[in-house]
C-alpha cells in the first residue's frame, strides 16, 4: 500500500516509508510519521525537511563505501534529519533520530547543490548520513539537477522502500550502496524495526531491473549477526541472486546510541567474514573501518593480481586499465571506471552552501 498524499512542490509521489501497509497506516493516522519528518498538513502528508540539510561535506567516494564507482573521486555528501528505520546501533543517530529541526544547519535548492558539486570538482553527489528514502523528493529533484550538469548521484540506503516509489527513486540514481544489515528477520525486526525481505527485494530489483551500480555493506555486530552460518547464508544468497561481481563490504561496529554495552567488532571477525565470502565464490569482498591492506585491495578475479590497493579511503596503487580491465590477464573488472583514478585522497572538506541559514 502506498501513501497517496505525499507532496513536493506541485507534484506528488508515494510515501517511500510505506514498505508495509502498517507503516503507511501509521503515517496517515497521525500528525507526524515515525520518521518525524513527514507531517500531516490538512489532508496531505508533506516532507518538512525539503531544501534543508544537516550539512554538506566533500568526501572520497570510497567512504560511502563504493570501491568500484569512479575510484579516487570526490563526492559532495549530505543528509537531512529523520529516518524510516530505528536502528539501535545507528552511528548517525543525532540526525537520524532528530526531531529538532535546528539540527538542519544549511539549506540549498537542488540546483544549488548540483552547481556546488560542479564548482568543487566533485564527480558525484551522495545522499547519505540518514536514509535518503526519507527525503526522497529532495533527493530525486537534486539527482535530476545533477544529471543536467553531468554530475552523477549515489544513494546510501538501507533499501527499505515500497516497490512503487523505489522505481521513481532509483530511476535517477547512478550508484547505490545498500545496507544488508543482517540475514535474519529477527535481527531486522528487533534491532531496526524493519524487515529483511523488502531489502532483499530492493537488491534484486537494482541488480536485475536497473543500471544502478550497486555495492552492499554489512555492519558486523558481535553476537548479533557475525556467526559463520549467518555470514555463509548471506553470501550464498548474494552469489545466487546477484552473482559474484557485486562488491560486499564487511564493516566494523563501534558502540553507539542504544548499544553502548556491545563491544566493537574485532578486526579478526571482519577478516573471517571476508574469507567466508571469498570461499563462497564472491569476487570483490572488503573489510571496512579498520586498517587491513588485504581487505582494502581489489584483486583481479581472473589472475589474482592486486589492481587497486587502498589504505583506508586512500588509493595507494591503481592498475585498472582505461578500459576497466586487468592489465595482466585482461579480465573485465566490474564497476564504473573513468580513464584514470581520481586523486582526492582521504580528505574531508565541510562545505557551507548558504552561510545565512
Ligand atoms: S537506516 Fe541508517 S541512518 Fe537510519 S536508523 Fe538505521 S543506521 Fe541510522
Amino acid at each position: 500500500m502506498t501513501c497517496p498524499h505525499i507532496t513536493r512542490g506541485a507534484g506528488g509521489t508515494a510515501c517511500p516509508m510505506a514498505a508495509s501497509s502498517a507503516t503507511s497506516a501509521r503515517v496517515t493516522a497521525s500528525c507526524a510519521g515515525a520518521c518525524f519528518v513527514r507531517m500531516r498538513e490538512g489532508e496531505q502528508v508533506v516532507l518538512t525537511t525539503y531544501g534543508r540539510s544537516s550539512g554538506f561535506c566533500i568526501d572520497p567516494i570510497e567512504k560511502k563505501p563504493l570501491n568500484h564507482f569512479l575510484p579516487g573521486s570526490a563526492v559532495l555528501s549530505f543528509g537531512t534529519a529523520g529516518c524510516n528505520l530505528a536502528c539501535k546501533f545507528c552511528q548517525n543517530w543525532d540526525i537520524s533520530k532528530s526531531q529538532d529541526m535546528d539540527r538542519l544547519m544549511d539549506q540549498a535548492s537542488p540546483q544549488q547543490i548540483a552547481l556546488a558539486a560542479e564548482n568543487s570538482g566533485c564527480a558525484s553527489v551522495a545522499f547519505t548520513y540518514n536514509d535518503p528514502v526519507i527525503f526522497a523528493e529532495y533527493a530525486i529533484d537534486t539527482a535530476i539537477a545533477c544529471r543536467e550538469r553531468g554530475i552523477r548521484t549515489v544513494a546510501v540506503t538501507s533499501g527499505y522502500i515500497h516497490a512503487e516509489p523505489r522505481r521513481e527513486f532509483f530511476a535517477v540514481m547512478d550508484a547505490a550502496n545498500v545496507d544488508l544489515k543482517a540475514f535474519t528477520d529477527d535481527f531486522y525486526f528487533k534491532l531496526t524495526g524493519a524487515h529483511l525481505q523488502p531489502v532483499l527485494d530492493t537488491l534484486i530489483y537494482l541488480h536485475h531491473e536497473t543500471d544502478v551500480w550497486t555495492e552492499i555493506t554489512t555492519l558486523l555486530i558481535p553476537d548479533y549477526n557475525d556467526s559463520n552460518w549467518e555470514i555463509e547464508a548471506l553470501c550464498a544468497w548474494v552469489l545466487k541472486e546477484l552473482g559474484a561481481d557485486v562488491p560486499l563490504h564487511f564493516t566494523a561496529f563501534h558502540p553507539d546510541f542504544k548499544m553502548l554495552e556491545t563491544p566493537p567488532t574485532p578486526p579478526a571477525t571482519l577478516r573471517r567474514a571476508r574469507q567466508i565470502a571469498l570461499a563462497q565464490g564472491l569476487h570483490y569482498v572488503y573489510t571496512g573501518n579498520v586498517h587491513d591492506p588485504e581487505g582494502g585491495t581489489t584483486f583481479c578475479p581472473g589472475c589474482g593480481e592486486p589492481l587497486i590497493e587502498r589504505d583506508w579511503h586512500r588509493i595507494l596503487h591503481y592498475r585498472v586499465t582505461a578500459e576497466g580491465r586487468c592489465p595482466q590477464c585482461h579480465t573485465a573488472i566490474a564497476g564504473r571506471f573513468d580513464q584514470h583514478a581520481g586523486a582526492f585522497g582521504q580528505r574531508r572538506i565541510p562545505l557551507r552552501l548558504n552561510p545565512q541559514s
